[in-house]
This record gives structure tokens, sequence and C-alpha cells, in this order.
């Protein structure tokens, strides 16, 4: 994901702009492991090989998000890794 995407991206919930972003992986003005993080429903999002997976709730894939979170967990903050919505660690 470019990093100047994030002129565009907005929480699927609220709408709310603009998104925070973690990375994990990247290179350059690419984030290819990370995770984009609305301030104000608390939700994150992750960014998998490069593909920001802004999904509502129900859409999402719990398994996936939670091994995200685990494989990741000594790379992103406290606020993502216990406590952020719609589960966490
Ligand atoms: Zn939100």
């Amino acid at each position: 994901m470019n990093k100047k995407m994030m002129d565009m991206l907005v929480c699927p919930i609220d709408k709310h702009f603009p998104l925070e972003i973690f990375e994990v992986k990247s290179k350059e003005e690419s984030v290819e492991e990370g995770v984009l993080y609305c301030t104000q429903c608390s939700r994150f999002y992750p960014i998998i090989e490069e593909i920001p997976i802004l999904l509502p709730d129900d859409l999402r894939d719990k398994k996936q998000d939670m091994d995200f979170l685990k494989n990741h967990q000594e790379k992103l903050p406290e606020k993502i890794v216990k406590q952020a919505s719609p589960w966490h660690l």
C-alpha cells in the first residue's frame, strides 16, 4: 500500500479521517505489513501483503486478524494489540 493512499482512506464504520498508520514492514513509500487505526472507534485494520483490509466487522476474518496481531505484537502499540476493536489479544 502506497503511503499516499492515506489521503483517501476512511474508517468504514464511522467515516473518520484521517486514520493512523503503524508500519511493521515497509519499503520506502510502500507499506507491506502494518495497521491502520481509527482513533474515533478504536478499530484496527490490518495491511497484509500491501493490501489494506478495511472491512465492516461482520465481513472481517477473525482468525486472520488474531494471527496477524500475534505475529506482530512486538512491533505494534499496546492500544492495538491489547485494546483495539472489534477484537484484540
Ligand atoms: Zn472508526
